[in-house]
């Protein structure tokens, strides 16, 4: 059942939100749903901090690892090997006359906006939400520096966010995830982009950079996918926090980082965690990758799943996913866990929880989605199988030991894109998926739908922080309102005609919630 989520009375509650709706008329507008009207800037209760178990977390990462070591390449239909010159070293101007990016090649913007447009047929919500709020311009006056993977999906987040008023100065969170084309097609409709497949450590640096140190122009917001561009931000120009009024992060790596700096009392401005709002985390986390992992380990090696025997590492959110997706596809399928309570979820759902030790010789497939170290180690992968594919769904490439596979006496030889044979001397292999690194985002593409759904809570987090009052966000980080959360699931319904039952005032009063929601307390997930 749930929890009642106001302690201040119906009456005050009224009050307030009458109170703020017209602080916030664009929060008025956004939100009207066509049935029903979700307003989310209402109780300040609603915003107090929520450290998650993210934040007691601790970060031993350094700075650009996560950027470097897990690289995706989603969609791209350019090969970063189709021109050797260095975008830096080129004269490039847009159609308008305007130099103001640096990317691959600005001759590919006709085929980027095609991408994007196709990337627009499955981000409805989001493309709802520009239409409803740029009447009002919400983001007017906002200087967003964003620090993101750069591809058709996020291009329609960054043309909403200018829709909505923003300047943006855009660069890659990921040195091979960018789509040449789609950061063209930017840079042709004017948006500063700073990125290309394929950067070299000093490039993504340098691509960071000229999008924070520009004469002229001083970001007020930050957008950062992994914390890289905080880091920089505050390594090298720690006076631009004077002018930022927030920071939205999304990945579970930057939050760490943003969590850490909190903890030592650096952090000086607001940070709303996108990764731990409910449309992010059971969304991108367990649905993309429920879809992502078949696809992803299809392309590569055209494995047949019935019957096979795999074991997933790590039952949370990413966890489960893939292994519901294996299950319905007739696989045997074995889940390790450190944890007792999904490892009882893991029983719960019909899987055997062992130890990776106990069956490592005996499966086709092996994944890791822990977000951990170590998972798979060179022991491991000595006892496998012939032919036993092994890969990570997780941020980084550090859950596979795949240093310790670098030894005189094994072989490695590329098979295809992203597929490595690694021989033993003895003849066997071990089939390596993109050396370790994230399989979906290297290998195949996720699912546009739900990042239609991230990007709105990213969108609708930036308005909040950029047009909150002043005291209501304090230099902390926060998680986004409950009410956002719902606000954004509510804009994907219609996009299967869902129609939801709305609460009677007795039913209302019964539960102790307010008919327009919040209808779960914050600490829902
Ligand atoms: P989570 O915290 O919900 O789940 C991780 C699970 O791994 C936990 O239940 C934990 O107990 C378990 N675990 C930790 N160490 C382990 C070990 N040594 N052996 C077995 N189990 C262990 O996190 P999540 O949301 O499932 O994300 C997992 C990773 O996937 C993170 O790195 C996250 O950034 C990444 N991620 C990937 C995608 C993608 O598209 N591939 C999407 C979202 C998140």
């Amino acid at each position: 059942m749930s929890v009642p989520d106001s302690a201040g009375g119906e009456e005050v509650k009224q009050a307030k939100e009458i109170e703020d709706a017209e602080k916030y008329s664009f929060m008025a507008t956004v939100t009207k749903a066509p049935k029903k009207q979700i307003q989310f800037a209402d109780d300040m209760q609603e915003f107090t901090k929520f450290p998650t178990k993210t934040g007691r977390r601790s970060l031993s990462r350094s700075i650009s690892q996560s950027s470097t070591d897990s690289y995706s390449s989603a969609a791209s239909y350019t090969d970063s090997s189709d021109d050797e010159v260095s975008p830096r070293e080129k004269q490039q101007t847009n159609s308008k006359g305007s130099s103001n990016f640096c990317v691959k090649n600005i001759k590919q913007a006709e085929f980027g906006r095609r991408e994007i447009e196709i990337a627009e047929q499955d981000m409805s919500a989001l493309i709802s939400l520009r239409k409803r709020a740029q009447g009002e311009k919400p983001l007017a006056g906002a200087k967003i520096v964003g620090c993101t993977h750069i591809t058709a999906q996020t291009a329609v987040l960054i043309e909403t966010l200018c829709a909505l008023g923003a300047q943006c100065r855009w660069s890659a969170c990921n040195i091979y995830s960018t789509q040449n084309e789609v950061a063209a097609a930017l840079a042709e409709a004017g948006v500063a982009v700073f990125a290309w497949k394929g950067e070299s450590e000093d490039d993504f640096w340098w691509c960071i950079d000229r999008c924070v140190n520009v004469d002229g122009w001083q970001a007020n917001m930050i957008l950062d996918d992994g914390g890289d561009l905080t880091h920089w931000v505050y390594k090298k120009y720690p006076n631009v926090f004077k002018k930022i009024r927030g920071i939205v992060e999304e990945s579970v790596t930057g939050v760490h980082r943003l969590y850490q700096l909190s903890k030592a009392g650096k952090l000086c401005v607001p940070a709303m965690n996108v990764n731990d709002s409910v449309t992010k985390q059971k969304f991108d986390n367990l649905y993309c990758c429920r879809e992502s992992i078949l696809d992803g380990l299809k392309r590569t090696t055209d494995v047949m799943f019935g019957g096979k025997q795999v074991v997933v590492c790590g039952y949370g959110e990413v966890g489960k996913g893939c292994c519901a997706a294996l299950k319905a596809l007739g696989a045997i399928v074995y889940v390790t866990e450190i944890d007792p309570i999904c490892a009882l979820q893991a029983c719960m759902d019909g899987f055997r929880v062992v130890k990776l030790s106990e069956v490592i010789r005996q499966v086709d497939v092996v994944i890791t989605c822990t977000g951990n170290k170590n998972v798979v180690t060179r022991e491991h992968l000595d006892r496998m199988k012939n032919s036993c594919i092994v890969c990570n769904m997780g941020h980084s490439n550090t859950e596979i030991d795949v240093t310790s596979l670098r030894t005189p006496e094994l072989t490695w030889e590329r098979v295809r894109s992203q597929v490595d044979h690694v021989i033993w001397p003895d003849g066997k292999r071990v089939v390596l998926l993109a050396e370790g690194r994230l399989l979906n985002l290297s290998c195949s593409t996720v699912p546009t739908f739900v990042l239609s759904i991230t990007a709105t809570t990213q969108a609708l987090a930036l308005i909040e922080l950029y047009n909150a009052p002043e005291g209501r966000y304090k230099q902390d980080v926060y998680l986004l309102p409950k009410k956002m959360d719902e606000y954004v699931a509510s804009l994907h319904l219609p996009s299967f005609d869902a129609h939801l039952t709305e609460l009677t005032d007795d039913q209302a009063k019964y539960l102790g919630l307010n008919k327009n929601g919040p209808f779960k307390p914050n600490y829902y997930r």
